[in-house]
């Protein structure tokens, strides 16, 4: 017998209509392509999304169809974010540091029927259009501009389709179970894959991550999502931002350490959140400008490795609190955040600054587990490493166009990350399984070597890679870039005595000028390996 209680669908819809209608004078702050700085609020981001809907159903988008966008974080954006899943239409975002087959290939894949798009790519797109299949219209995410009619035949003015719309619109009922988003994955092994977010998987994700062990984001907060709209949604913070009525800013394209210094202090930033690169940038420009950062308690950091001296830097001197997050497109992305237990209350800083390194629990919603090869489960005793899986609320099942289940048989997805979890439940990412060294059969972590060469006082950056060895199989090498030219190999060689085993040593270091990034601004260490993964056999 069920229960006889109110079924209401837990939609996207329900989080903007919340935002409008108890937030509705909360600030959301946007930088535009030009740099301007714009100040809203939630209710005319609620309003605007409305009028967006009814502009698409004018020109014929249907529920189910997909709308892309490339585009930087800003109020457009957003609005797109509300207004396209609202209708019950599929948001796909799209990273524009694709390179110009990906972009074909995604857009093609996701059979986009509109594409918007911010005023920085519009070359981009008039010199790709003729190669996109299914693409109707292309949506100028700004007002009418001259240049851009010329450059794309046929372009739409976003501005001039929500100011042709009145107020009349109001949200559809949906189904919770439709899907309402869509993101690719990177892409650096074969083909992107397209990971499908239902409403229902969107809003428990906004629930189940922003508890107060998670990324507690309250309506006193004024969070920056610094981690790209195209990015896993931003980490989900533009949902839970309207779910919660937090003022929100979004920071538009220029995300170097001084441009966010300056809007942490204009907008009085409380939480900010991005990829460890972002934060090495921040602190830099905090100690040539000057500034304290004194309204930031505290920043999320995921996307890949947090270097373990960034706690202390910004603990000590800006008593900023950094939470590390673990998470990929698949899982929405929240699967683990990084907090204390009241039965570390007592310990010192440092010991605590030890627990906070590693990638955290899973926030109620997500289970984890780790297995070996054959798939039996291993022991979470804080060292026995094995391949992470995770089942949960807002995981996926199968890939976007794919009949098959990306499942285990037993119904977990595979990461394709290392990792141990301790009696407690807290997880430790080793590395990627397709990172990781064997050498000599014997395992040895990228992750743990990166942190130590970075942890050097004289290393700016370091990716440490398997590079083949014919008698070990595989070795470690570290490819850094010097903050310092006086660092030499064996500088950097000895600074690893001590810190881990001696046969997990690097045998090379190689010293660059620049790290390949990939478009999310992580180390790309195929590109690394095919440059240097045969190095100690050439020598
Ligand atoms: P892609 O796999 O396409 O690079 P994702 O953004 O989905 O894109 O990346 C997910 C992967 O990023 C994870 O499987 C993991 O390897 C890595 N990652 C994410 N967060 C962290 C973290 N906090 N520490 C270490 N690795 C991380």
């Amino acid at each position: 017998m069920l229960g006889k209680m109110m079924h209401n669908p837990l939609t996207i819809s329900s989080l903007i209509e919340h935002a409008g209608r108890y937030h509705g004078e909360t600030t959301v702050t946007s930088v535009e392509t030009s740099g301007e700085v714009v100040h809203s609020s939630w209710g005319e981001v609620e309003a605007n999304a409305r009028k967006l809907a009814a502009a698409l159903e004018r020109l014929g988008v249907a529920q189910g169809d997909r709308c892309g966008t490339i585009a930087w974080n800003n109020q457009r954006h957003l609005e797109i974010y509300f207004g396209v899943a609202g209708a019950g239409m599929i948001c796909h975002t799209i990273n524009p540091r694709l390179k110009p087959e990906q972009l074909i290939y995604i857009i093609n894949h996701a059979e986009d029927q509109v594409l918007f798009i911010d005023a920085t790519f519009v070359t981009a797109v008039g010199q790709l259009k003729e190669h996109f299949k299914t693409v109707k219209h292309v949506v100028l995410m700004g007002p009418r501009d001259e240049a851009a009619a010329e450059a794309v035949p046929g372009i739409l003015f976003y501005d001039e389709l929500i100011a042709a719309e009145g107020d009349a619109y109001s949200w559809p009922e949906l189904d919770e179970n439709m899907p309402s988003s869509l993101c690719y994955t990177s892409g650096t092994t074969g083909n992107p894959k397209g990971v499908q977010y239902t409403h229902r998987t969107t809003v428990l994700h906004s629930l189940g991550g922003n508890q107060p062990d998670g990324l507690a984001i309250s309506a006193r907060d004024t969070v920056m999502a610094v981690v790209p709209m195209f990015h896993v949604n931003a980490w989900g913070v533009p949902y839970i931002a309207a779910g919660v009525g937090a003022k929100l800013v979004l920071p538009g394209p220029n995300l170097d350490g001084e441009s966010l210094v300056k809007l942490i202090d204009g907008e009085q930033v409380t939480l900010a959140l991005g990829v460890p690169t972002i934060w090495m940038g921040l602190l830099q420009a905090l100690e040539k400008t000057g500034s304290k950062a004194e309204s930031l308690t505290r920043t999320v950091v995921g996307g890949s490795a947090l270097p373990t001296v960034m706690i202390p830097a910004f603990r000590d001197k800006y008593g900023v609190e950094l939470i590390h997050a673990w998470g990929m497109t698949e899982t929405s992305p929240l699967g683990t955040l990084n907090h204390l237990l009241q039965k570390h209350h007592d310990l010192s800083d440092t010991e605590k600054g030890a627990i906070r390194e590693g990638q955290g629990r899973p926030p109620y919603g997500v289970e984890l587990r780790i297995v070996d090869e054959s798939g039996h489960v291993l022991a979470n005793d804080g060292e026995t490493q094995g391949e992470l899986q995770i089942r949960g609320h807002w995981i996926i099942d199968t890939y976007f166009g794919q009949d098959k289940s990306a499942l285990t048989m037993d119904g977990w997805f595979d990461t394709g990350d290392v990792a141990t979890i301790d009696g407690d439940g807290y997880m430790i990412i080793r590395d990627r399984s397709k990172d990781i060294i064997k050498s000599g059969g014997e395992w040895i972590s990228t992750v743990e070597l990166e942190d130590i060469a970075m942890s050097h006082p004289q290393v700016a950056q370091a990716a440490a890679i398997a590079a083949q060895h014919p008698k070990w199989d595989e070795r470690p090498v570290v490819i850094a870039i010097k903050s310092d030219a006086d660092l030499t190999e064996a500088d950097l060689l000895a600074h690893y005595e001590g810190r881990v085993a001696s046969w997990q040593i690097p045998d090379k270091v190689v010293f660059v000028t620049e790290l390949p990034l990939g478009g999310t601004g992580k180390v790309l260490k195929n590109k690394l390996r095919e440059s240097f993964g045969s190095i100690l056999i050439e020598s």
